[in-house]
């Protein structure tokens, strides 16, 4: 079931909080040894939450309509008593002593959290490989990557071992994961969810949002997720927009009047023929319900990802800096002379970073380093300007903007691990909306000719995250009209495989 389902169902008293939790842990039981999204399992805690929540309905208490819902939520986000490692060696063993402010507004809700999901460390990637706990396998093809950075939120959701799940996005770890695994991803406007309490990658790019299998769920989750922080100080005063009543408005299949803007430069060479068939033909479902399609030019967008990888690696050599073996989580002590500051922060960061983490902040530091800090540096942040420019003039054309979230479908584990550039250019089409801050869904718009999930990316300007959902929502419902995706209603196939004792979980 939806949450959305989910939720009637328990509103109705057609099952319990005890009896949906416990299903969603014995889910987790038969097939996470497959999947490996996981890597804490929550049961004791989860149920407890359940009980209350039962005990709570059964009293007569009124409740948030997701209370009882359960839900997995990154290993980025701290949750309090809950072991959180962000994917990374040097967190191992780290319990956070406090909860990020979107943890505790889904403990106020009343939503069980089954555990936490694998992830590339410290969310660095597209594939879920740079996890320091093992790669998790896309429940549509075992031997193929979820996507990343929050492959595990999208695996658990797409195996349904969770209605439910939370990403975080700094330059498409929502959406990306979304498209190559069949499920939803919404990135909300930058501030329009609290980033306290997620372990920073990228403070300027960095949001977490809904993992859902419907549009509708991922509304629901993301007005209890979002909404003003005073712990963050970029987090936006102005309440949502009706987001839900959006959702329930598209799945109307009417966008009479509806302007779409089709992103030239975000839709040509690179992109896999199936996902371009894909795209035109949900291109002519919004044209059938009314929307007004019409193409525009980004013409900065070709340098996004160029400045990303500027920006990225300099911000997170900064955030990266605390974990010196001090504060947090692994320590090293080298045995082969003095045990100095300086050297068990060394022999710390040495062991308990991977690759891909050092090659960031190598970069970072590098272009932060006073000789070439403009050249840069300061160059990346102009080119940012010019993309939020880009998107000014596209949106005085356009309410919404469109393209394929990904250029491929889910490739092969290990396929692109040793290749970081090729390993980059999956986020092409997510990155420019983490440089403006303005919101993206990823929704689920068929199989490619390899039998594998696409995704159709819907970007809106910042503060209208209620038109993702508009859009969205339509689409959602003419696919499932017309030729279709019995997609969201597909559970994979997926053998059962016990959870191995010993592991992180
Ligand atoms: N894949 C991108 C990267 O490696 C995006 C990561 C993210 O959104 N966290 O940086």
């Amino acid at each position: 079931m939806s949450a959305d389902e989910l939720s009637r169902a328990l509103r109705a008293g057609e099952v319990t909080s005890v009896m949906v939790t416990q299903a969603h842990l014995d889910r987790i039981a038969a097939v996470d040894g497959a999947v490996h999204a996981f890597l804490h399992v929550a049961a004791e805690e989860a149920l407890a939450t359940a009980r209350d929540v039962d005990a709570r309905r059964a009293a007569g208490e009124e409740l948030h309509p997701l209370a009882g819902v359960p839900i997995a939520v990154k290993d980025v986000v701290v949750t309090k008593g809950l072991p959180t490692t962000a994917g990374s060696r040097i967190l191992e063993g780290w319990v956070p002593p406090y909860d990020a402010t979107l943890v505790e507004r889904l403990k106020a809700a009343g939503m069980p959290i089954l555990g936490k999901t694998n992830m590339d460390e410290f969310a660095m990637g597209s594939s879920t490989e740079h996890s320091a706990y093992g790669n998790t396998h896309n429940p549509w093809d075992l031997d193929r990557i979820p996507g990343g950075s929050g492959g595990g939120s999208a695996a658990a959701v797409a195996a349904y071992e969770a209605p439910l799940a939370i990403g975080t996005d700094t330059g498409g770890s929502i959406r990306q994961p979304g498209a190559v695994t069949g499920t939803v991803g919404v990135k909300p406007t930058y501030g329009g969810v609290s980033r306290y309490g997620l372990i920073a990658l990228a403070s300027s790019l960095d949001q977490a949002g809904p993992v859902t299998r419907t549009v509708l769920d991922s509304a629901l989750l993301h007005e209890v997720i979002g909404g003003h922080d005073r712990r963050d100080s970029t987090s936006l005063p102005e309440p949502l927009p009706d987001l839900v009543g959006a959702a329930r408005l598209g799945s109307s299949g009417d966008l009479t009047g509806v302007r779409v803007g089709v992103v030239h430069e975000l839709n040509g060479d690179g992109y896999q023929p199936g996902v371009r068939a894909r795209f035109e033909e949900s291109l002519e479902l919004l044209r059938g319900a009314g929307a007004e399609v019409v193409e525009v030019s980004c013409p900065h967008f070709e340098y996004a990802l160029a400045a990303y990888y500027l920006i990225l690696p300099s911000e997170a050599s900064s955030n990266l800096a605390k974990f010196d073996g001090m504060r947090f989580g692994l320590r090293v002590v080298p045995t082969d002379g003095p045990a100095t500051a300086e050297r068990v922060m060394g022999a710390t960061r040495g062991a308990g970073f991977g690759d891909e983490v050092k090659r960031r902040i190598i970069l970072g530091t590098y272009a932060l380093s006073a000789g070439y800090y403009d050249a840069y540096y300061g160059s990346a942040q102009k080119v940012r300007t010019l993309i939020q420019r880009d998107f000014e003039a596209a949106f005085e054309q356009a309410d919404v903007l469109v393209s394929p979230t990904a250029p491929t479908t889910a490739f092969k584990l290990g396929e692109k691990l040793d290749d970081p550039l090729a390993m980059y250019l999956n986020d092409v089409a997510t990155i420019p909306a983490n440089l403006a801050g303005v919101p993206g869904m990823s929704v689920p718009n068929g199989v490619s000719d390899d039998g594998l999930p696409v995704g159709f990316q819907i970007l809106a300007p910042a503060r209208a995250d209620d038109r993702l959902y508009r859009v969205g929502a339509a689409l959602e419902a003419l696919l499932e009209r017309g030729w279709g995706a019995p997609l969201l209603s597909r559970a994979p196939e997926l053998p059962t495989a016990p959870l191995t004792e010993g592991t992180a979980r």
